[in-house]
């Protein structure tokens, strides 16, 4: 029950939290950064009457706590950048989009200080930032019909939209490829290791049924014992089966 609570996504945004319509954009990419402060001073910049700026929809801590300060239906104020300045951006999606990258970017913040991290996470902090991900994924579905692939087109750096201003955000050891093969579709992994093992059926069952998943190289390894965090994964699984 610890390994889920940890994955409850806690509403900080109040009156003074800065955001704005997304002028009928769906969102369709997602984008990270780094807070270069701590959770708490970055819950009251985004909760604070003075800050008339910034905001981000999500924020992760480095013990893997999420928080929320804008809905994913409302733009925040995270990756504006003049229309001047959108040919500077190295990310294709802002040419081709032509419009304010915050009408059609869902934000996550996390914790961390460039200098120290490089964008590096904390183990709890990776755990917490693939769900989210993956949460993030599956509303915009559910609520745009839109797909929102897992590459590197559509969950990219601060530093893609705004590479003058923003080049360390969120740092270059920012874990892009562990998050995107961790949320590598169920339906493009043909599991290579589990034919003849007698666990086959009910392992392709769970597959099927979006449960259980394979390793990125394709294998299952059947008779590798589970890890906490993969049994978080299966019983969040679960219990958004129930719902
Ligand atoms: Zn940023």
């Amino acid at each position: 029950m610890n390994i889920i609570s940890q994955y409850q996504i806690e509403w900080k945004g109040n009156q003074y939290t800065n955001k704005s319509s997304r002028r009928g954009h769906a969102p369709s990419i997602i984008v990270n950064h780094i807070t270069e402060g701590s959770s708490d001073s970055t819950i009251s910049w985004f909760t604070s009457s003075t800050n008339k700026v910034s905001s981000a929809h999500f924020l992760v801590s480095k013990v893997g706590r999420i928080y929320q300060f804008v809905k994913i239906e409302d733009s925040a104020w995270a990756n504006g950048i003049r229309s001047s300045e959108y040919h500077r951006a190295t990310a294709p999606i802002v040419q081709e989009k032509g419009v304010n990258p915050n009408w059609y970017s869902v934000s996550i913040e996390h914790e961390g200080i460039y200098r120290d991290t490089r964008g590096e996470l904390t183990k709890e902090q990776l755990a917490a930032t693939i769900w989210l991900h993956g949460y993030i994924i599956d509303y915009v579905k559910k609520n745009w019909n839109v797909d929102m692939p897992a590459d590197r087109k559509h969950i990219i750096g601060h530093y893609e939209i705004d590479p003058v201003r923003k080049p360390f955000c969120p740092g270059e050891k920012y874990p892009f490829e562990r998050i995107i093969s961790a949320l590598k579709d169920v339906s493009e992994i043909e599991l290579t290791d589990i034919k003849g093992h007698w666990a086959e059926p009910y392992i392709k069952r769970g597959v099927e049924a979006g449960l259980l998943n394979g390793y990125p190289d394709g294998s299952f390894r059947p008779n590798q014992y589970v890890t906490r965090a993969e049994l978080a994964a299966v019983m969040v699984k679960l219990l958004d089966l129930e719902k």
